[in-house]
């Protein structure tokens, strides 16, 4: 498989080198040059299997080709999954006739993103070993990505990560989810800042081409190739368990970089019916203002008690966008640069009208998201985190008529006891696992937000690693 830049100016590259490169050198992100489709017939042979091996084949036309093979991506995809929580992986819980929540927490940081990691930094090593090459990973996290990329690769022999945080600005589970690993690989620091200074940092250090040669700097943020891809099978099982080929089904997803929901249609481009999706958002709205009146336009981001989904430009979206202009990278590239320009995203009318035939927002406001949380535990008697209850929620308001509907549960409520405590009076409490993670000894370093002193810190993390 080969891909493409969304914005047409950097050289196609096959899956490794899309892997290491994350973003392509353009600005833009990379797609594949052609959709790979299963026919029903194939469909229908996945229902049943072993999650990690439903998986392997649906990543497969994505991901071999080059230094994986099928074989490779089978180990990677059994030894991904095998320390999750649930034998089924991704448990699909029926709440109510044609309502399903599907259950994207059992890895081993408690929120979906650990699906499409635990993979990819797997698929790091692999690519690296081929090589005979080393990174570093750096990135900047509010949240729920720093820890699932730091176990992803805390056990990886050719990757070094570090991962910056704003001090006091996360919760604690958050923090103790990375601040607790002890591996000679994972740098933490915490950084006297907000988020978006860490954000800064990391495109600093990137933009530094010295720097960024010297430690083989790579990134996997959501923009990465492999997150979308690791993120399809999900939607494929929930689907065939629901009947398809032979039967449609919905999506509901509480959303933020619009990755999740991305891979859901990805899911569709490649053969799964697909009726609707339905996109949740908090009070950063930008998406549901979109959808309901073509209105693109930025705004501060506001901290709601969601905050995976405190985001307010979705970078995914450029994928879904480059899309529907009919795969033109040289329209896709001027509305990606007037947006950046002025703040507000011109999208054609008929473009609009397209996307909305299949996507339909949904906004849910604190206050009300901790109501649902309350109904949804007196009604299913299910504990839906502050995330997964938005995404219930869309489902319930948007739902298309006979169509049942997939709802992405992205988050343990464990992971927010806070609001759990707030909307049903109860802290959930940790898988076994991690019971004592408020006993375990934290390790990090702290820093100003000057770059010099940032970059000081990864600089000898990474030299003694790579001594
Ligand atoms: C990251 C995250 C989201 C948002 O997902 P996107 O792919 O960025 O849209 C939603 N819920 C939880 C719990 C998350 O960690």
């Amino acid at each position: 498989m080969r891909y493409i830049s969304t914005r047409g100016a950097a050289p196609a590259r096959d899956f490794d080198g899309v892997l290491l490169a994350g973003l392509a050198e353009d600005g833009g992100l990379f797609v594949p040059e052609a959709w790979p489709v299963f026919s029903p017939a194939e469909l229908r042979a996945m229902r049943g299997l072993p999650y990690a091996e439903l998986a392997a084949r649906v990543m497969a036309p994505f991901v071999c080709g080059g230094a994986v093979t099928m074989p490779d991506l089978q180990d990677m995809c059994r030894a991904a999954y095998r320390g999750f929580d649930r034998a089924a992986v991704v448990p699909l819980v029926q709440l109510e006739p044609g309502l399903f929540a599907l259950e994207l927490f059992h890895g081993p940081t408690l929120a979906f993103k650990d699906l499409a990691l635990q993979v990819a930094g797997r698929l790091f090593d692999h690519v690296l070993e081929a090589r005979d090459q080393r990174v570093t990973i750096v990135g900047a996290t509010s949240g729920d990505t720093g820890s699932a990329a730091i176990e992803a690769c805390r056990d990886r022999a050719r990757v070094d990560i570090a991962i910056l945080h704003p001090e006091g600005r996360t919760s604690e589970v958050q923090r103790r989810q990375m601040t607790t690993v002890r591996a000679p690989n994972v740098l933490n620091i915490a950084v006297h800042g907000n988020f978006d200074d860490c954000q800064d940092l990391v495109k600093a250090m990137f933009a530094d081409a010295p720097f960024r040669e010297d430690l083989r700097l790579s990134a996997v943020n959501s923009i990465n190739w492999a997150r979308i891809a690791g993120q399809i099978p999900y939607f494929v099982a929930a689907a065939l368990a629901l009947g398809a080929p032979d039967r449609e089904v919905a999506v509901s997803v509480p959303t933020g970089n619009f990755g999740n929901v991305l891979a859901a249609w990805a899911a569709k481009k490649m053969g799964v019916p697909i009726a609707r999706f339905i996109v949740g958002s908090n009070a950063n709205d930008i998406l549901a203002r979109f959808l309901a009146s073509n209105d693109m336009s930025a705004a501060g981001v506001v901290e709601t008690v969601s905050p995976s989904m405190d985001i307010q430009v979705s970078s995914n979206f450029e994928r879904l966008l480059f899309e529907f202009q009919h795969r033109d990278a040289v329209v896709t590239a001027r509305t990606m640069a007037d947006f950046r320009a002025s703040g507000r995203m011109a999208v054609d009318e008929p473009v609009w009208r397209a996307v909305r035939r299949e996507f339909t927002g949904f906004t849910l406001g604190d206050e009300a998201t901790l109501a649902e949380i309350g109904r949804i535990e007196r009604d299913y008697g299910y504990i839906a985190d502050p995330h997964s209850a938005i995404g219930i929620a869309a489902a319930r308001a948007c739902s298309p008529i006979g169509i049942p509907v997939i709802a992405a549960a992205t988050a343990h409520p464990a992971k927010f006891p806070d609001a759990m405590e707030r909307a049903i009076g109860v802290r959930p409490t940790l898988p076994e696992r991690l019971k004592d993670l408020y006993h375990r000894p934290e390790v990090f370093q702290r820093s100003s937000n000057r770059l010099a002193e940032v970059q000081a810190l990864v600089r000898n993390f990474a030299h003694r690693n790579n001594a």
